[in-house]
């Protein structure tokens, strides 16, 4: 069949199944295919790679992904999308599509052998980028990367740097286990119906390995989580503050202090450097 990236074949398609949008499932379709074409180009895929798509919709970039991959898993979470995506992708025998909520599937069971070769390609549902993402990091899926369309807001501050506004947990999450970069910047016309906010594709490149030695991942991130939960106050009462953390004043003083540190520190002037020091001081 013709490609869904023409808008006329996507209409097409979404009258014939009287197709309703269903603004809790985050349903923006790409009705573009430069956009899609830019996403698989930065994604690197070839006939060698499994990709994972985390919500196909009509199938839009699914076509472009089974022509360029060996293999791909497109999990959807709406089952009214079932015989539209059995339509749209049915001339191709790479693409295996899963009818479930991606927070919920086992991701390594269902790559199974293919989960080492594993490349993840999205345009994502923007109401839970950051557990997915987190999710994906977390479990350690051994993808080689994570190419997603997400709102511009969040792919700026996956990139931030210390000290900038955007800078927080997440930057210091993502930038642990990968590093990012901005693909490019899609405006709302790209997608059917239009989004109310930009969006932007960012490429998260998982490092072999993380770029801090850390002794403790867990309490690194409880105290970033802490120091960010109330972002106008010192990084010290935020971590007194946090139910999860059990640290005296005395004791945040005296690692800051051998860090170098001024007592009214806030969380966002420190690196992830600074952290994963903070956390062995502490967890000592
Ligand atoms: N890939 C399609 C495209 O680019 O045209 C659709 C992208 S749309 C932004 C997000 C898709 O994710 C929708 O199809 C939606 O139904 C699906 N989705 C939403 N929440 C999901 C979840 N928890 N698990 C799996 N898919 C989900």
């Amino acid at each position: 069949m013709e490609k869904l990236s023409n808008p006329q074949v996507t209409i097409q398609i979404i009258k014939k199944y009287d197709f309703a949008f269903q603004k809790r499932f985050g349903q923006n379709f790409l009705i573009d295919g430069h956009v899609i074409e830019k996403i698989i180009k930065a994604a690197d895929i070839t006939k060698e790679d499994t990709i994972l798509e985390i919500g196909p919709g009509i199938g839009t970039m699914t076509q472009y992904l089974a022509e360029a991959a060996g293999k791909v898993y497109a999990v959807e979470i709406d089952k009214n999308l079932l015989p539209v995506l059995a339509e749209t992708l049915g001339e191709y025998d790479n693409v295996e599509v899963i009818n479930n909520d991606i927070l919920k599937v086992d991701i390594k069971e269902l790559l199974g052998e293919d989960a080492g070769n594993v490349k993840v390609v999205a345009n994502l549902p923007y109401y839970i980028t950051t557990p997915i993402i987190m999710g994906l990091f977390e479990n350690h899926i051994p993808a080689k990367s994570i190419t997603v369309m997400v709102q511009k807001e969040v792919a700026l501050r996956m990139q931030a740097a210390p000290g900038t506004k955007d800078y927080g947990a997440l930057s210091l999450a993502v930038q642990y286990y990968a590093q990012p970069y901005i693909v490019a910047n899609v405006p709302p016309n790209c997608f059917m119906p239009r989004p109310n906010v930009g969006s932007a594709v960012i490429k998260l490149t998982r490092w072999d390995n993380p770029p801090v030695k850390v002794n403790d991942e867990k309490l690194m991130f409880d105290l970033i989580r802490a120091s960010f939960n109330q972002r106008r106050k010192t990084l010290q009462n935020g971590i007194n503050n946090a139910p999860n953390l059990n640290f005296t004043k005395e004791q945040v003083v005296e690692a800051l202090k051998e860090m170098g540190l001024p007592e009214t520190v806030r969380g966002e002037a420190l690196t992830l450097e600074q952290f994963a020091r903070l956390s062995d001081l502490l967890g000592k």
